[in-house]
């Protein structure tokens, strides 16, 4: 029997124990979002790829504006406007000026655009600059943006809509991400029967099958549903190592304790390298952990909200991980509303609501010591109550995970 393991000692054994996959597949610009980057992505080209103005205005050269003001503008010849969408052929000298809207190309020779408002258009082929332009002054160069090489993006990076924006603007229509991990659901227990049976007595429905896959769905997975198993070792381990054949990851729930029933950890352990057994939080105790290769086999407690923390809180980073990625959660600041009890010398877990009042955020604990549905519905977020602590006062700060 392996010793419980503190949530971050945890984390660490994840991170020894198991390596990014590295492996990768091409998708469309327009399938990519939410995936992950699987490689760095370089641009090829620059953007932009011309000198473009960030006003509406006059191109021309700062030089031929200096010590201009409103009592004594600057005279320039208009030679001509330049046309969104079309290159700046226009040729303009000394002495002159150039109509440019915003995002237009600056014609060669020109070093700055001076905005509309600081001009007066004469009506006769002339317009007077009412304030001087410096070189440089409201362009973006050829490359400001990005140039070959430079890196835009970093693998590992859930791609995002401004993502999927910069990698429209690279021209990378084809983009390599990491395939979808692949993870087997199995659920164990005589009494279980699937949710849309209607249990008989003694039974209930099986919840953390339907729960854990849309977890991993929403985390960017690819749930295989392998049913519900009896308490059966011989069953229950056919099941597991056919999970294993054709998944990233293989997690059971149910069995996981120490009873006579429970014949996960030995499962586990005959299939590959048991890594842990046990994590000093509560929720969530009996968890197992184990290997075979680099392909992870998890053990959930059976008890459905102590399997949603677990599964929230090491199996989805411990998921990155073998992606290359690093899952970041920012937690708010609320005030609990009423106080917490924990003393037990593990990490305390409690879902709570989110309020707002007053323009204050507020956290109500849901305390339900056997109420499952009430401990799981409509909860925003949870807080995490560390194993020292005697418990929260009513109205102590406190961080909630809400994402
Ligand atoms: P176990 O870990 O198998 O000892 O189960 C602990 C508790 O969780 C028992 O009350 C089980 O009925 C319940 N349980 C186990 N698996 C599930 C499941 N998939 N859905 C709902 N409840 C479950
Ligand atoms: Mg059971």
């Amino acid at each position: 029997m392996l010793e419980v393991k503190t949530p971050e000692e945890v984390l660490r054994l994840i991170d020894k124990e198991f390596q990014p996959l590295g492996r990768s597949e091409t998708v469309p610009l327009e399938g990519a979002l939410a995936r992950v980057l699987a490689e760095d992505i370089p641009a090829g080209e620059y953007v932009p790829d011309f000198d473009r103005s960030t006003v509406d205005g006059y191109a021309l050269r700062a030089k031929d504006t200096f010590g201009c003001s409103d009592a004594i503008p600057a005279i320039l010849n208009l030679v001509g406007e330049v046309k969104m969408g079309e290159g700046a052929e226009l040729r303009v000298p000394r002495d002159s000026c150039a109509y440019v809207p915003t995002g237009g190309a600056i014609p060669e020779g020109c070093d700055c655009a001076v905005m509309i408002e600081y001009t007066e258009d004469y009506g006769d082929g002339t317009v007077g600059i009412l304030k001087p332009g410096a070189p440089g002054m409201n362009l973006i160069f050829r490359g400001d943006d990005v140039f070959p090489g430079k890196t835009v993006l970093r693998a590992g990076r859930v791609l995002a809509p401004q993502d999927i924006g910069a990698l429209a603007a690279i021209g990378k229509t084809g983009v390599p991400v990491h395939p979808r991990l692949r993870v087997g659901v199995i659920s164990t227990g005589d009494e279980l029967v699937r949710a849309d049976q209607q249990p008989g007595p003694g039974q209930v429905r099986d919840v953390n099958g339907p729960m854990l896959a849309a977890l991993l769905r929403g985390f960017g997975a690819e749930p295989v549903d392998f049913g519900i198993v009896v308490d059966d070792e011989k069953l229950l381990r056919e099941k597991a190592e056919a999970a294993a054949e054709s998944c990233d990851a293989v997690i059971l729930s149910g069995g996981s304790s120490a009873g006579v029933k429970d014949a996960a950890c030995r499962i586990i352990g005959e299939m590959g390298k048991l890594l842990l057994h046990g994590i000093a939080m509560k929720p969530g105790k009996p968890t197992i952990l184990g290997r075979t290769g680099n392909k992870p086999l998890i053990g959930l407690p059976g008890h459905p909200v102590a399997a949603f923390f677990v599964a929230k809180l090491f199996v989805l980073p411990l998921l990155a991980r073998l992606e290359g990625r690093t899952l970041r959660s920012y937690p708010v600041r609320a005030e609990l509303e009423e106080s917490l009890n924990a003393n037990h010398g593990r990490m305390q877990i409690n879902a709570c609501r989110l309020e707002e009042a007053d323009g204050k955020l507020r956290a109500a604990p849901i305390r339900s010591k056997s109420g499952l549905i009430t401990q799981l519905a409509g909860a925003d977020g949870y807080l995490v109550i560390d194993r020292d602590c005697e418990g929260l006062p009513g109205g102590a700060e406190v961080k909630v995970f809400w994402n």
